[in-house]
């Protein structure tokens, strides 16, 4: 049966690359895997694709989906930037027999959980706030400002963990470790 999984932790926790990793899995093992495209109204990070990365669209635009029913979660995050999951794409690839992971932070989860227990919430953690730190700056993808604030909501977030079914700490260099783990968890 299709699994609906949520993937959270830190910004700079390292998502991205073991999504990316667990894509490539999928693939090899021919498995049926969909990564929701998320909207949210923040700029464009360089190299990100509007419709792959995210859909980028106006604020007018979020509050407009938001009164249409058309996000199954949303949430203002960071420098009050919205980000919501589309409803309609993800009963479509459940139904198809994919599994689904959404990459949202921790208020997101929690509608989701709420709204869907049986999914699958899986937290992955840094081995510590200063190893985030660092990579945050190593990133260099934003300011300082901006990096301070993501450290503070780093740390509300690691405190929301135990909400979670499953923590896995994510140590520098082992994302295909950290892929491995959840990728025997959903095909347990
Ligand atoms: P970033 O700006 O670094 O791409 O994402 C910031 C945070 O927003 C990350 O924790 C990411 O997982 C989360 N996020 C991305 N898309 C969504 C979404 O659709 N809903 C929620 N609630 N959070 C999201």
């Amino acid at each position: 049966m299709s699994k609906l999984v949520v993937i959270s932790g830190p910004s700079g926790v390292g998502k991205g690359t073991v999504v990316k990793l667990l894509q490539e899995k999928y693939e090899e093992e021919n498995k049926k895997l969909y990564l929701s495209v998320s909207c949210t109204t923040r700029s464009p990070r360089e190299g990100e694709i509007d419709g792959v990365h995210y859909y980028f669209i106006s604020e007018e635009e979020f509050k407009k989906r938001i009164d249409e029913d058309d996000f199954l979660e949303y949430n203002v995050y960071g420098t009050g930037k919205y980000y919501g999951t589309p409803k309609s794409t993800i009963i479509e690839y459940l139904n198809k027999g994919y599994d689904v992971i959404l990459e949202i932070e921790v208020n997101g989860y929690k509608q989701i959980k709420e709204k869907a227990p049986e999914c699958i919430g899986i937290f992955i953690a840094p081995p510590s706030i200063d190893d985030l730190y660092k990579r945050l700056i190593g990133r260099g993808t934003e300011d300082m400002e901006v990096i301070e604030k993501r450290i503070e909501t780093a740390k509300g977030e690691m405190q929301e963990k135990d909400n979670y079914d499953y923590v896995i700490v994510n140590e520098d260099g082992k994302s295909p470790d950290t892929m491995e783990k959840i990728y025997n968890i959903l095909n347990q």
